[in-house]
């Protein structure tokens, strides 16, 4: 119930023009968020690159409603890739970039607004000799990001894919994605989605997750297990060693501030851990879905605006 109202509140525009005029408070940057400039992100990055981990930097912001605006947040994943090249952070730090942000959802030609601003941002993260992951956002998106992902492939063949396990058409896209030369994220899904379409949240989504999962390691393709559930981090140890996979060749990837000692503990066991580092302004979204999906954030959150 909590779930559904905080998920509604995430595309509020009302609340999220009130919620963003709080400043980010200490707790809340501490924990999720990088910090507010590409600085900021990149010294964490460090951070955690000394740690063994490896990093996708999210420049927070989605459903940009001008075109100017993705245009700005081109320009500052260019900043921020110029960075990771200057810093030869290249292969061990990639982005991460929502298409919404980039104009996917503006009318008439939103689609092809964002792929000519997604293409700019493949060709920098080139030059900084790194990768670009395509998140995925509400399930009305999927089959255009999906479509996006693979024109950009064309030129970028490492552009990353996500797919999320609580839809239903999920398990037939890993079919098609579990290819040679394939990068697929695969995480629960963060969004509200009816049920003509989606499983309910809990039981259906874990056991749609480990046969999406089953799919990916039994393929060619680079699994990227995204989760903090214990359950299902154990199930792909045994399915990446049942399929035979060397260690390189499929990771795990985990939020930013959930569950650090854990991400910690796996790279000293040897696996791939990366970690989804989100920076910049526009952080309303983003922390409203880390509030749905563990209820006790929301008092972290109420905390944090309270205690300036
Ligand atoms: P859950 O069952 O939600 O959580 C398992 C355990 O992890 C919980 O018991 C708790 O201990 C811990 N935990 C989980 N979430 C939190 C939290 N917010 N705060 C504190 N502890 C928590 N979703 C998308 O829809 N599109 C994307 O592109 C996308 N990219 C992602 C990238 C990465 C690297 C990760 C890790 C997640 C991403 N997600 C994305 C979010 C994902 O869909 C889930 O909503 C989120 O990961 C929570 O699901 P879970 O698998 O951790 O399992």
């Amino acid at each position: 119930m909590l779930r559904t109202v905080l998920l509604r509140a995430a595309g509020n525009e009302r609340i999220k023009d009130a919620a963003l005029a709080v400043p980010l408070t200490r707790a809340v940057v501490e924990r999720f968020i990088a910090g507010e400039t590409a600085e900021d992100a990149l010294a964490a990055a460090r951070r955690l690159t000394d740690d063994g981990l490896l990093v996708t930097v999210d420049h927070l912001g989605e459903h940009t409603r001008e075109r100017a605006a993705a245009e700005r947040v081109t320009v500052a994943y260019l900043e921020l890739l110029q960075a990771v090249r200057t810093a030869g952070l290249g292969p061990q730090v990639e982005v991460s970039v929502k298409l919404s942000a980039l104009g996917q959802l503006l009318p008439g030609d939103g689609e092809s607004v964002a792929v000519e601003q997604a293409r700019l941002i493949c060709a920098a993260a080139r030059n900084a000799g790194t990768t670009v992951t395509v998140d995925m956002e509400d399930h009305t998106t999927t089959a255009s990001t999906l479509a996006v992902v693979e024109e950009l492939r064309q030129d970028f063949p490492q552009t990353g894919a996500v797919l999320q396990a609580n839809l239903r058409r999920t398990e037939a896209d890993c079919e098609r994605l579990a290819h040679s030369g394939s990068r697929v994220r695969l995480c629960k899904g963060a969004y509200a989605s009816p049920e003509e379409v989606a499983y309910r949240p809990g039981a259906e989504v874990d056991l749609s997750y480990v046969r999406c999962l089953r799919v990916l390691m039994e393929g060619l393709g680079y699994p990227m297990v995204a989760t903090h559930d214990p359950r299902l981090v154990a199930i792909a140890q045994d399915l990446a060693n049942r399929n035979h996979r060397e260690p390189g060749s499929w990771e795990l990837q985990m939020l930013h501030g959930i569950r650090p000692e854990e991400q910690r503990r796996l790279v000293a066991a040897g696996h791939q851990v990366r970690v989804y580092l989100p920076y910049g302004t526009d952080w309303y979204g983003y922390m409203v879905r880390r509030m749905a999906e563990k209820p006790a954030n929301l008092a972290l959150f109420l905390r944090g605006l309270t205690s300036r």
